[in-house]
């Protein structure tokens, strides 16, 4: 019987870049609802949820924490999205689609998402690029303001559909940024640090992850680690 390895997928800066949509979405929305001005450089959104950097703006600009503020934030924030990605120079880094379909036909592996991207932000982005198809589950970060706590719904999420049983060592988080090197090692799964989003080999290297790739052109020894651990 073969061993069932899932592979759980972070998007930005690790399946692609999305040329600056995000970011130009979030401070097109702060300007629109709240009147602030944003700049980037206060913006520390790499490897993190979309709930948290939402409460961080909230924080900076005394804006009272709500269910209704979120909300309103959030829909704004993916009409813009949707309108900025159209426009982008993103790009879907090199490597990475043969990896998804190599992964896609292994028998017994199966494919899916850990993201701070709100749901509807990461198939926006996604599909956008030609992506979706890919992935047919995922833990996002609409609920979550913590990785880790993400990580955390998302082993709860795999064990609902595929058994009490899943060890996290079936499990193996592909990212770009320290923190989810972090999160992979809180839920016990393997990390797979890949530096194409901005964190250097180096700074990834500090934080210890299973495995350390420059980029995903050549993905023989992460295929190769997938099939011999479990
Ligand atoms: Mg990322």
């Amino acid at each position: 019987m073969t061993t069932l390895r899932i592979i759980l997928w972070d998007i930005d800066g690790t399946l692609l870049e999305s040329g600056g949509a995000g970011v130009t979405a979030i401070v097109r929305t702060a300007r629109e609802l709240h009147g602030q001005e944003l700049s980037l450089a206060e913006l520390d959104y790499r490897g993190r949820t979309d709930s948290l950097i939402v409460r961080q703006i909230f924080t900076r600009f005394q804006i009272p924490w709500s269910e209704e503020n979120l909300t309103r934030f959030r829909n704004r924030y993916l009409q813009y999205l949707q309108e900025e990605i159209s426009r982008s120079s993103g790009r879907v880094y090199p490597g990475v689609e043969r990896l998804l379909s190599a992964i896609q036909e292994r028998a017994g592996w199966r494919q899916g998402l850990l993201t701070g991207n709100f749901e509807r932000g990461a198939r926006i982005k996604l599909a956008h690029f030609g992506l979706e198809r890919f992935f047919s589950f995922g833990a996002f970060g609409d609920r979550w303001e913590c990785r880790n706590e993400l990580a955390r719904s998302a082993m709860q999420l795999l064990r609902e559909r595929w058994g009490e049983e899943l060890s996290a060592r079936q499990v193996f988080l592909i990212g770009d940024t320290p923190h989810d090197v972090l999160c992979a090692q809180a839920i016990g799964a393997y990390s797979i640090a890949v530096a194409t989003g901005g964190y250097s080999l180096a700074e990834l290297a500090g934080c210890r992850p299973t495995m350390l790739l420059p980029d995903l052109e050549q993905f023989e020894p992460l295929l190769a680690l997938v099939e011999g651990r479990s």
